[in-house]
């Protein structure tokens, strides 16, 4: 069984209500939602931006096309969101990245599989947690405490739970 997970982030508009729809959306695009964390709250990353906080989540699904197809697939629905590549950080309606894709290993110039930045940050970790607890590091075999334990303490209490959001049946 490969299990892919996605996250979910968003600082413009109703980041909640976007991400409900983004996630009615992509039901309808052939993937299948299995599972989505609670929602929480962090700052906009890098700090110091003076930029809206985000709200994040992270989404459990199964697709049955190729890593390269999921991304169009997410990429398309951002910029359904009114979401227009800007410079790198930019405050957005809905960022949708492929966190990790069964046990695939990619570094390719357009995808990198792991994400590359997941290991590091709270907002992405905290969530996966929630919906992966056995997740692992498909690479270096590390497993999400690894991880976690490793977060800067100040980014892990700048961090709010809000509450489950989604159901998904
Ligand atoms: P960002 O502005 O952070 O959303 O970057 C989006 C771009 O990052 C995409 O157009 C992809 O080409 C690239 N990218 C590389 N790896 C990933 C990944 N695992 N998930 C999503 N986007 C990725």
């Amino acid at each position: 069984m490969r299990d892919i997970y996605i996250a979910l982030g968003a600082n413009l508009s109703n980041p909640k209500q976007t991400f409900i729809e983004a996630l009615d959306k992509l039901r309808s695009e052939d993937v299948e939602i299995l599972n989505v964390s609670g929602l929480w709250k962090s700052p906009s990353w890098p700090p110091g931006q003076g930029h809206p906080d985000y709200l994040n989540a992270v989404a459990k699904i199964s697709f049955k096309g190729t890593p390269a197809k999921l991304l169009q697939t997410l990429n398309d629905l951002e910029e359904s969101f009114g979401r227009e590549r800007q410079e790198r950080n930019a405050p957005r309606p809905l960022d949708l990245d492929i966190v990790s894709f069964g046990q695939r290993i990619l570094d390719s110039e357009t995808l990198t599989i792991p994400h590359p930045r997941m290991f590091t940050r709270g907002f992405v970790l905290l969530p996966l947690e929630q919906v992966a607890p056995n997740w692992r590091d498909p690479h270096s075999k590390n497993d999400l405490q690894y991880y976690i334990a490793r977060l800067p303490l100040q980014d892990v209490e700048a961090m709010k739970y809000i509450g489950t959001f989604y159901q998904c049946n």
